[in-house]
């Protein structure tokens, strides 16, 4: 193998993602022009990038949700989405990502906050900065759209109001002919179950759609058994906190239950104080099957590329199993087989060619 820094052998890795939020992947810059284009600068706490850095330094996973909101709410009209969406694109190109999944909750934008959009102005500007992406850098990005679990027990009272799940995966087959391939399950887990949301997942396992909750990121071990045993996961968002139950540890690993790990937003959400306490190894290790990603990249001030790097500075990975992590982000991706195969070879031939 040609020797290169870890550095130099990360950023030529062609690279798979399967959990990024497109809301939280907004650079500070885009902020300001969506704020400005929309007539809502009042809404941000500054007006310039230096003090939004500040104000997304969040305290807690509350303060990240506040953020999250307003950065949500400033995403207005078609253009907007295909804004986002074609940057994101070109970010891919200049991390060598080849393929990502985009998750997104499209109920915050068309039901939740009052902006006068409607699902197919959402769609519409997806696909078209989707396929301006696709054109001008030769990326494939799909899409998962994810029930705010939090919006669904909001009363107070603890009772579930299943319209965010209804309305979710109506979206979400509505938007199958956009590349709309996923339903997950986002937000909080404190006192909100999965088991409510049984529903909503076993429609789209009939539909086909993938189902990728995110769980045991917030709360413990119980939170990752009802994903997998209510909700048919066959990805995991997080899934970190599985560590403290070694027979779910053999279960997702006997099931080849995927996870999709975020280094990064976990020290920064403090469910780890810090990398050395984190269990990524622990579990790549027991045998499950791990990928890593960037979740919000711009709010936890990450890249696809630095969690590579973590990979290697702080959990003392080697090139063939950067390599094999890597991989394993095409191999369990919710996108349709010719795509996935032609995806794969890309990869392996890089492979070849270094080696
Ligand atoms: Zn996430």
């Amino acid at each position: 193998m040609i020797n290169k820094t870890p550095l130099q052998f990360i950023r030529q890795l062609p690279k798979a993602e399967l959990h990024i939020h497109l809301e939280g992947a907004i650079t500070p810059d885009t902020v300001l022009e969506l704020a400005r284009r929309n007539n809502c600068l009042d809404t941000l706490p500054a007006c310039d990038e230096e003090g939004l850095q500040k104000w997304l330094m969040f305290s807690d996973f509350w303060h990240f949700i506040a953020v999250y909101l307003a950065v949500s709410n400033l995403l207005r009209t078609p253009d907007d989405f295909a804004l986002i969406t074609y940057q994101l694109g070109a970010d891919m190109a200049a991390q060598n990502i080849l393929y990502r999944e985009v998750t997104l909750t499209p109920y915050t934008h068309v039901d939740f906050q009052d902006k006068g959009l409607a699902i197919h102005d959402l769609l519409t500007g997806l696909e078209q900065g989707r396929q301006a992406a696709c054109k001008d850098f030769g990326v494939e990005m799909r899409w998962v759209f994810d029930i705010p679990r939090d919006m669904s027990f909001m009363d107070g009272d603890g009772r579930y109001n299943p319209l965010p799940a209804e309305k979710t995966l109506e979206y979400a087959l509505l938007g199958r002919k956009y590349g709309v391939v996923g339903l997950g399950l986002g937000g909080s887990e404190v006192n909100a179950p999965a088991l409510p949301f049984a529903h909503a997942f076993e429609d789209a396992r009939c539909e086909g759609l993938w189902r990728v909750p995110h769980a045991g990121e917030t709360m413990g071990p119980a939170s990752v058994w009802e994903a997998i045993d209510h909700l048919y996961a066959q990805r995991i968002g997080h899934g970190v906190r599985s560590i403290q139950d070694p027979q779910l540890v053999k279960t997702l690993a006997e099931r080849g239950i995927v996870l999709e790990i975020n280094p990064t937003s976990n020290i920064r959400l403090h469910i780890y104080e810090d990398y050395a306490m984190h269990p990524f190894r622990q579990l790549d290790k027991a045998g499950v099957l791990v990928t890593v990603n960037s979740d919000d990249p711009s709010l936890f001030n990450t890249t696809l590329t630095q969690e590579y790097g973590v990979l290697a500075k702080h959990f003392g990975y080697k090139k063939p199993d950067l390599i094999r992590i890597a991989r394993n982000a095409f191999q369990y991706a919710a996108v349709e087989e010719p795509v996935k195969t032609r995806l794969l070879e890309r990869f392996d031939t890089h492979q070849n060619v270094q080696s």
